[in-house]
């Protein structure tokens, strides 16, 4: 990914940055929380001072050069819910929406992540973000989201690029056997998917389920950051890393830049 200082600093991807997109990944740092939430946590609902939320989206946007009356966002669940978005959802959260896409020119889709798998779409005229965790992944949102943005900007599928972004890795997502059994029953042939780890539990692959089925539906260009966020912890936010009480980084996708 291709860094920039900020304030707050943010990473870009390469395919993204090379096709004029604009968008950023965060970082959990730069911001003014504290605590469990220090410093840019984005998560209005996870237990942190609303003015320091607020605070965060402000130098967010700022450091992006938006307005937040140009910033959609949704209310993520781990659903597979795919949200357009339009011009007269600027600076709103559109309800139930774990991937939002847009063809408005200046629009911005913002989501919330910490372990789960940012995965930031675009094609021409297009562009789309998605938040999947094990339950967004199997029920394939990004996928999905793919598929809905091809329609709508009458495109084919191999003309949109994806982009995984910082989330929890096969080296440390541990799964249950509930789990392990959904993933087979959604990823049939695919045990790729699960490897053991050192601790002889079922580790999943959330990166490669991601960009299986986005291969599967026909997109071209993939491109894994393939940074763990429960291992880089000093980083990001991590669900599983940091006990369940901690904030949340934002991804950004902005339409026709
Ligand atoms: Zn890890």
């Amino acid at each position: 990914m291709i860094h920039h200082e900020g304030p707050p600093p943010f990473d870009c991807f390469e395919a993204l940055a090379a096709r004029g997109v604009p968008h950023a990944v965060f970082t959990r740092l730069g911001g003014h929380s504290q605590g469990p939430f220090a410093s840019l946590n984005v998560g209005h609902t996870v237990g942190d001072d609303p003015a320091c939320v607020e605070a965060n989206h402000a130098a967010i946007y700022a450091a992006l050069g938006l307005g937040a009356d140009r910033v959609v966002s949704g209310r993520q669940v781990h659903g597979c819910r795919v949200v357009r978005a339009r011009a007269e959802d600027g600076g709103r959260v559109v309800g139930v929406a774990d991937a939002l896409f847009t063809t408005e020119k200046g629009l911005a889709l913002l989501q919330r992540y910490a372990d789960c798998v940012p995965i930031l779409l675009a094609g021409p005229g297009v562009v789309g973000i998605a938040h999947a965790g094990w339950r967004g992944t199997l029920a394939r949102v990004a996928a999905k989201a793919a598929l809905a943005m091809a329609e709508a900007a009458h495109c084919r599928t191999d003309q949109i690029i994806a982009c995984i972004g910082p989330s929890i890795g096969p080296c440390c997502f541990e799964i249950g056997p509930e789990v392990v059994s959904a993933v087979r029953q959604a990823f049939p042939q695919m045990d790729h998917l699960l490897r053991a780890g050192a601790d002889g539990k079922a580790h999943f692959d959330l990166w490669e389920a991601n960009a299986a089925q986005l291969r599967a539906v026909g997109v071209g260009e993939i491109e894994p950051a393939a940074i763990c966020t429960r291992c880089r912890r000093d980083l990001y936010f991590s669900h599983r890393g940091d006990g369940g009480r901690t904030g949340r980084f934002a991804a950004l996708i902005v339409a026709g830049g």
